[in-house]
């Protein structure tokens, strides 16, 4: 395989919080990838709905092994997600605003003795320019957007439009149609179509059912019919993942 041949994954488990009628399934999701020895990200809602903050016992005891300190694979998924319907916003605070919101965020982590993200991930998957500032003067060192990833610190963006997701709606009945859109991009891939950095967003509360053997099935067959590499935000960082 040559260089400019490789295919990189990036999984992520949205929206794991402390909301437990959602951790179940969110722990389920995790098991299964961790069982295809596939690396990942999660994506952790410190104060959910405003109501379920992550603490000890209400969180990190349900998933300690899976945040352990050689899988730095944490993004901070803005501070409470949604409230009365709306969701959480990152794209018109002022970088002040942004500032005190995501320092809440990471304080709740650091109570619950969760390592401090380096990666920021917005509900609304939109970016300000004053988010951005923020995010950079606060030391992260990745966002993910709708159409992109930014190395902050480096000033990159690359972008990525490729990406399988199975929450179109928040409802996992009416997400069902995922299933087949999915399936067809999976296809197109096998068939040679080839994005160079593939995102695959599990959103376990809220994926239909049935989705979570398709995404290990299409997981497994992107390693190993489409050469495809997991990797996690960190090894971004790490590594000049791909001449950036
Ligand atoms: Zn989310």
């Amino acid at each position: 395989m040559t260089y400019h041949s490789k295919k990189i994954g990036i999984i992520t488990i949205h929206d794991v919080s402390a909301f437990q009628d959602h951790l179940s399934n969110t722990i389920e999701t995790m098991k299964r990838i961790e069982e295809a020895s596939v690396k990942y990200n999660i994506a952790i809602i410190p104060n959910y709905l405003k109501k379920y903050p992550v603490t000890k016992d209400t969180f990190s005891i349900f998933i300690d092994k899976y945040i352990m300190k050689d899988k730095p694979n944490i993004a901070l998924h803005g501070l409470y997600h949604e409230y009365r319907h709306s969701v959480e916003d990152y794209y018109t605070l002022t970088t002040k605003e942004t500032k005190e919101e995501i320092a809440k965020g990471l304080a709740i982590l650091k109570e619950a003795d969760i390592q401090q993200p380096k990666v920021f991930i917005p509900p609304a998957w939109h970016i300000s320019p004053s988010t951005a500032e923020a995010l950079h003067d606060m030391g992260f060192d990745v966002s993910e957007s709708l159409d992109k990833i930014d190395l902050i610190q480096r000033d990159i963006a690359i972008v990525t439009q490729q990406v399988m997701n199975w929450d179109i709606s928040g409802d996992s009945e009416q997400n069902k149609p995922a299933i087949k859109q999915n399936q067809e991009i999976y296809d197109k891939i096998i068939q040679g179509f080839k994005p160079t950095i593939l995102r695959i967003a599990l959103h376990p509360p809220h994926d239909p059912p049935e989705a979570l053997d398709q995404q290990l099935e299409i997981i497994q067959g992107l390693e190993s019919e489409a050469g495809y590499i997991f990797k996690t935000y960190d090894d971004f960082v790490k590594e000049d993942i791909y001449g950036y």
